[in-house]
């Protein structure tokens, strides 16, 4: 069979050689699957949930272990991955405390004597996951599926196979039984080819819009449920009475952690004319503080880019955004000498025509679009294909509630970086795709919300 290498992103040295399974070795986990089902889901809830609760404390007593992985392989900075992996074990306890609440059956009043809905799993789920947040993602999806009774398989990210097998290692351990969750070392055609597969009941893809147009349209034609988590280029509207300390340490945050790789940080910076030029001088300084370096390292706030691929991508958009007119404010050049290093980069003036105010730019660049007013800031903030996330910035939070309310997006905060939280239904519009992860909303996803009437 096919193998190929991951290297790491900081060091450029192989992390590993990944042979892609053959034929013989996904039907084995697609039989497995298929075969664990019955039991997994006819488990009560309270003994699904007690094997999460496993998961969970298997996640933190490893913890050492996935950081180094997640470090070596997409080059996340050591501080970082640990708070992820602590938000899926928390992720994991959160759906085993509250799936009870949000699988109880619903009576609703008919002329019936009863009319109710039950929520019931489906079988095999295929998730198709990114390497961004290579734990948290799986999680997001894998721990509501497991509550809900579901089996799952999982295809990772190619950059990212330890990190894959870790949480299939870490989910043995915790007692979640053969075949209820397994790992595809595959490529993208051998995933087509399992969600063909009649066994595989639906898929989830985390990931960009070039996957999900395929991914999507594969589920398409099998008349497959799917849900579509894609990219995402999130409007930061600051308005003139913002608290500029405030707004300016969060949009650091938003757009530089994961070296600028998250679905759902702020990428383009919409700021009223008034405050701009201020905005603007005091990003800069705190930008520019971002020290890059060995991920492993606690001094590193600046991790490298996960791919030397995506940096040369990235770094195409801001050249031909340079090329019509934007301006150099910070970075803006690969650093030279790293294998995938990209500084903590500002484009000022970005206007209509240009990468980086029509693509989505996943890496460390923040694109500066400088409005009029607010009615300009909430038509620039809409003017995107895409529609995950947004965020506004003012004193006056009935203000910003009302421009929230006009944000074409499927999570918009004020005054606060927007994030998944577990409590809080996660997902996209336009673009970024459909359906819901997480809360009350992520759980029925993946499940047949099936009437009984009884007349
Ligand atoms: P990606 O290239 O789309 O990869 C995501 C997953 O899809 C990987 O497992 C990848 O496998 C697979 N894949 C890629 N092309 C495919 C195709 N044509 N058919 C089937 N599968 C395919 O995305 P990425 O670079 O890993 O992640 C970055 C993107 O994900 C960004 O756009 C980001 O905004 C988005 N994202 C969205 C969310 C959200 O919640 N909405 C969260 C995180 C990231 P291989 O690695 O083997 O190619």
């Amino acid at each position: 069979m096919a193998s190929y290498q991951t290297l790491n992103p900081y060091s450029g040295q192989v992390v590993r050689s990944v042979e892609l399974m053959d034929a013989a070795a996904v039907e084995q986990r697609l039989a497995a699957a298929e075969a664990a089902f019955p039991a997994w889901s006819a488990r009560s809830l309270e003994e699904r949930g007690a094997v999460l609760r496993k998961v969970a404390a298997g996640l933190r007593a490893r913890r050492d272990d996935i950081q180094r992985s997640m470090t070596a392989e997409m080059g996340k900075l050591r501080g970082e991955a640990l708070a992820e992996i602590e938000k899926c074990a928390a992720g994991c306890e959160y759906y085993a405390d509250h799936a009870a609440d949000y699988l109880a059956p619903q009576s609703i009043a008919t002329e019936a004597q009863r009319s109710y809905v039950v929520y019931q799993p489906i079988g095999c789920v295929l998730a198709v996951m990114p390497w961004n947040f290579p734990i948290w993602q799986v999680f997001r999806f894998l721990a509501p599926a497991l509550m809900a009774g579901n089996v799952a398989l999982l295809k990772h990210a190619s950059n990212v196979p330890d990190c894959a097998d870790l949480i299939a290692a870490v989910l043995a351990d915790a007692g979640v039984p053969a075949g209820v969750f397994g790992v595809l070392h595959i490529d993208n055609d051998q995933a087509a080819e399992v969600l063909r597969d009649r066994r595989v009941k639906a898929v989830t893809l985390t990931g960009s819009e070039r996957a999900g147009r395929s991914i999507a349209a594969n589920a398409g034609d099998q008349l497959k449920k799917c849900v579509m988590e894609l990219g995402g280029s999130d409007a930061f509207v600051v308005l003139e009475d913002a608290d500029l300390d405030v707004a300016v340490a969060a949009a650091v945050k938003s757009r530089f952690d994961n070296a600028g790789q998250t679905c759902i940080a702020a990428k383009r910076f919409v700021l009223v004319e008034s405050i701009a030029d201020a905005f603007v001088q005091r990003f800069a300084v705190a930008a520019q503080a971002r020290a890059y370096g060995d991920p492993q390292d606690e001094a590193t706030t600046l991790a490298p880019m996960a791919r030397a691929d995506l940096r040369d991508e990235l770094h195409r958009q801001v050249r031909q955004s340079i090329d019509k007119g934007a301006r150099v404010l910070l970075g803006c050049e690969p650093l030279a000498g790293t294998a995938a290093g990209y500084p903590a980069s500002i484009l000022d003036h970005v206007v209509p025509g240009m990468p980086a105010y029509a693509e989505e730019m996943f890496g460390p660049v923040a694109a500066i679009l400088r409005v009029k007013d607010e009615a300009e800031a909430v038509r620039v903030a809409n003017d995107t294909t895409y529609g995950l996330g947004g965020s506004v910035w003012t004193r006056d939070a009935a203000r910003g509630e009302k421009v929230a309310a006009q944000l074409q997006c499927g999570a918009a905060f004020v005054n606060a970086v927007v994030k998944s939280d577990a409590r809080l239904p996660f997902g996209g519009t336009k673009r970024s795709g459909f359906g819901r992860e997480l809360a009350e909303h992520g759980i029925h996803e993946f499940m047949n919300i099936k009437t009984i009437y009884i007349a």
